[in-house]
């Protein structure tokens, strides 16, 4: 079984796309189910999964809209509901998966709920704090490291994003 740590992770801004492994395809498909299933909510299509041991055990997508909350980000909720499940305070032992890579609010949350391992789909150039406007989750003051593998899927999950800003941005 791929082990984390795989070739092409660790290194930063490079945005070369990474093959993926059987598990990180099926971790971010489910991420990307999750985005669709935002889109048909009327909320922003970020989809966001948890694993461990090869296991999703958690899985969201943004609810800003539904619970009149910006920080309902899909990957802040599907960390807590992954703390929830599994019953603890820290996920070194998991990866999480989402479409976007995450704003400021969640890499907080990832490294406080010490997750291991960080799988984004489509970079964030206006807002990504993983690599694009900053780097919170591999910050050198900070007391821990996340693994990140960045653009992992870029093009299925900027599409995403892009078809729908078209389709609600206002015609006037
Ligand atoms: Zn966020």
């Amino acid at each position: 079984m791929p082990e984390p740590g795989a070739p092409g992770e660790g290194r930063g801004t490079e945005r070369r796309a990474p093959p993926l492994s059987p598990a990180d395809r099926a971790g971010l498909e489910a991420a990307l189910a999750e985005a669709r299933a935002a889109a048909a909510a009327g909320e922003v299509p970020v989809g966001a999964a948890v694993a461990r041991n090869g296991v999703i055990v958690a899985r969201a997508h943004n609810a800003a809209v539904a619970r009149g909350d910006p920080t309902a980000h899909a990957e802040l909720l599907a960390l807590q509901q992954a703390l929830a499940a599994l019953g603890t305070a820290r996920l070194s032992d998991g990866t999480l998966y989402v479409t976007l890579e995450p704003c400021a609010q969640c890499a907080g949350a990832i490294v406080l709920a010490k997750v291991g391992r960080l799988v984004f789909g489509a970079y964030d150039d206006k807002a990504g704090m993983c690599g694009s406007v900053g780097d919170l989750v591999r910050h050198p003051r900070l007391n821990h490291r996340v693994r990140v593998l960045g653009g992992a899927a870029e093009r299925e999950c900027g599409e995403l994003l892009e078809a729908f800003f078209a389709a609600h941005r206002p015609t006037a």
